[in-house]
């Protein structure tokens, strides 16, 4: 297991992150480890925080992080309590199959994992000492001082320290205090909503080899992935207008059943065991890249605050924890105070071509998967069905090859 493997006292001292989501949370272990002290404060109560709707996809590129971070323990645990991504398939509506990951790409012992929500972030924030974590405080403003930021909350509140570190998601605020804003102007939106949750897998006709499975329909897609010990997650696409409800067909579940019920198995068993009360829906967005800068000063973005992509990859959360290390392992080695705000813009901009890359082909998946034309859909899986495996497999290797290392 690689450590940082050196003594070093950071010119970093004290870091300051708005935020305990994913980004936030693993930024904080990943100060911890490199010897610099963090705050983290979220806006939510601490019950909020440490849940979330349905489950999440955490890749063998973003699984590496977690090797390394915390002796390796926030790893050890995924594995203990998540479901393993060994094998999973894209198919037709009516079943047949159009494209089969292989699990033999990658060893055992590097394969990504799916957990819940709720179990994601308990695990993230039991590996921090509880009192860096400061809930119910939201974010107002900051301004820089001659050697560091002042940050402002809502409930009056101030707090000081070397650097900000906006991890606070889709509508942040800090990324809007950076360019003198009182809020962000409105995401992009992409045309689909999504219904997601968790349901029990034990009682289902559920193809135990698979370890998720997405079924492409017209203009509308249901997914479903283990998240470990029984537990699976489910997620259905629809094109949809913007801001709309289930209202007028009696709720989410008959919505799904509108939609949904004339896929193949397993998919209306799945239905059959949903409750419409543990249903969320929400519209899906992303926002144009920022480029190579983000921050400003002694403040930088990471996640969905710098880069919300559409979730048709699962690696918005994947490319937020990569954020997160690599933004400690530049200040871990930074050689003197006066260095930081270059340092931050040096993050920027070597994380910006990977999330552009993700931004992109997001939204180019999410077309083809929403394909609304019966036509259209036709020529896609005929396509997906022709392409190899292999070559399906190499256009993703850009991805998947990430390396993290606390080595320079
Ligand atoms: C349907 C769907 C499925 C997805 N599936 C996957 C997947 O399988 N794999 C994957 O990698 N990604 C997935 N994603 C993307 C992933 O959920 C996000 O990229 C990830 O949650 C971003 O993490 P974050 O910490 O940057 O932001 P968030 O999770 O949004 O966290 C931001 C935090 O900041 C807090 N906050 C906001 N404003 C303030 C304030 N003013 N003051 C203090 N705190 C504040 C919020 O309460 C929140 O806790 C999916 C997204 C969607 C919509």
């Amino acid at each position: 297991m690689q450590t940082l493997g050196k003594a070093i006292k950071p010119s970093v001292s004290k870091v300051i992150v708005i935020g305990g989501g994913i980004a936030g949370l693993t930024l904080a272990r990943a100060c911890l480890d490199a010897n610099i002290e963090v705050e983290v404060y979220e806006k939510r109560q601490l019950d909020a925080m440490l849940s979330g709707p349905g489950g999440i996809f955490i890749q063998r590129n973003a699984i590496r992080v977690y090797q390394l971070l915390y002796l390796g323990k926030i790893y050890q645990r995924f594995y203990a309590q998540g479901g393993t991504i060994f094998k999973g398939a894209f198919s037709s509506k009516d079943g047949t199959p159009l494209y089969i990951s292989s699990p033999k790409m990658a060893d055992e012992e590097d394969l990504g994992v799916c957990l819940s929500r709720g179990e994601l972030q308990q695990i993230l924030y039991e590996a921090l000492p509880s009192e860096i974590v400061h809930t119910d405080k939201t974010f107002e403003k900051f301004e820089e001082t001659e050697d560091g930021v002042r940050v402002y909350f809502q409930d009056g509140s101030t707090t000081d320290g070397d650097i900000l570190v906006g991890a606070d998601g889709l509508y942040s605020r800090v990324r809007a205090s950076l360019s003198g804003q009182q809020r962000l102007e409105e995401p992009v939106y992409s045309g689909m909503c999504c219904w997601r949750g968790l349901f029990n897998g034990s009682s289902l006709p559920l193809n135990k080899e698979y370890s998720w499975m997405e079924l492409w329909g017209q203009g509308n897609r249901f997914g479903y992935f283990d998240v470990g010990r029984g537990q699976f997650s489910f997620y259905a696409f629809s094109n949809s207008e913007q801001g709309g409800n289930d209202d007028s067909v009696g709720g989410a579940l008959n919505a799904l059943n509108l939609i949904f019920s004339d896929y193949a198995e397993p998919v209306p068993s799945i239905l059959k065991v949903l409750e419409n009360e543990s249903i969320y829906r929400d519209d899906i967005f992303d926002r144009q890249p920022l480029g190579n800068s983000w921050g400003k000063g002694r403040a930088t973005l990471i996640g969905d605050a710098a880069h919300p992509v559409q979730p048709n990859l699962g690696q918005g959360g994947c490319m937020a924890i990569e954020d997160a290390f690599e933004l400690v392992k530049l200040l871990a080695n930074a050689a003197s105070p006066d260095q930081i705000a270059l340092l931050l813009r040096q993050f920027e901009s070597s994380r910006s071509q990977r999330v552009t890359r993700v931004f992109t082909t997001s939204r180019q998946v999410g077309q083809l998967g929403q394909t609304n034309s019966a036509i259209g859909c036709l020529l896609r899986n005929w396509i997906y069905k022709l392409t190899p495996t292999w070559l399906a497999d190499l256009q993703f290797k850009w991805l998947f090859d990430y390396q993290p290392s606390w080595k320079e």
